[in-house]
Parts: C-alpha cells; sequence; structure tokens
C-alpha cells in the first residue's frame, strides 16, 4: 500500500491511498485499500489515517476510521495508531496464521501532529514538512 496524508496551508486535510493487493489473492478479492474507513479515513475537524498490511483484518476493525475517531477523543495520532494495532493484535493472536500477520497505519492531525505504529518492525514512513524538510520516521512496533 501506498497512502499519503496532507494538510494544507488553510489546515485542510486530505488522504490517497493506492494499493497492489495482496500476494496470491482471490479473482475479485477487494482488499481495505479502496475502502472509506478501512483503509483510509479522514475527517477534516480531526485528522486523517491510512492502514497497510492484511486488508481483512483492517476491515474487520474499521481500522483507518478508528485511528480518527480515537484523535477526536483526544489521542495523539500515534496512541491512536497504537491502540488499533493493539486491537487487531489481540483479535489475531491465536490465530493460526498469525505469523503472516502485519498491519501498519500513520495518521496526522489538524495540529499538523502525525505518528505511526505496526505490528512488526520495518514499517518507515516519509515525512514533508515544509519548515523541516523531508525525513524517513521508523514507526514504533508491538513485535
Ligand atoms: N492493504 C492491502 C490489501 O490488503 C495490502 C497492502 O498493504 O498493500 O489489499
Amino acid at each position: 500500500t501506498i497512502s499519503m496524508l496532507a494538510l494544507d496551508e488553510d489546515g485542510n486535510i486530505s488522504g490517497a491511498c493506492t494499493t497492489s493487493g495482496a500476494a496470491w489473492k482471490m479473482h475479485g478479492r477487494v482488499g481495505d485499500s479502496p475502502i472509506i474507513g478501512a483503509g483510509l479515513f479522514l475527517d477534516n475537524e480531526v485528522g486523517a489515517a491510512a492502514a497497510t498490511g492484511l486488508g481483512e483484518a483492517v476491515i474487520r476493525t474499521a481500522g483507518s476510521a478508528m485511528v480518527v475517531e480515537l484523535m477526536r477523543q483526544g489521542k495523539s495520532p500515534a496512541e491512536a495508531c497504537k491502540e488499533i494495532v493493539e486491537r487487531i493484535y489481540n483479535k489475531h493472536k491465536n490465530h493460526k496464521d498469525m505469523e503472516y500477520l502485519q498491519v501498519g497505519f500513520i495518521a496526522l492531525n489538524k495540529n499538523g501532529e502525525y505518528g505511526g505504529y505496526s505490528l512488526r518492525s520495518g514499517f518507515n514512513y516519509a515525512v514533508n514538512d515544509i519548515e523541516k524538510g523531508n525525513r524517513l520516521e521508523d514507526a514504533p512496533f508491538k513485535m
């Protein structure tokens, strides 16, 4: 998945999400990326979030919409991403295919604060800040 979240100089949020889908997917499978609320969600009053990883797990939790709701309730983008990754982990931790599960989220709020969290290590995201320039950030991870 490649997703992008942006905050413009007027304080408006936008987002986009694209994917090649899952490896060996069934013909006709629809992943999380084209489903608003799952792979991508934004509310211009709060912020935006996007997901990568196993789309079925993200859809089942309405992952990106939940991250935005948690930010609405006062969580930071990083805290909100972490809570939903933990929720997905807890739902799947006893599943036989757990070793194949990866999910990660990025989020951005109206103040320009951002963050990410991943189930597994190695998830990073690019940040372009008009004042501070470009950089890569490593998301914290659970395992
Ligand atoms: N989220 C995508 C899907 O399940 C996979 C990806 O991360 O690209 O379709």
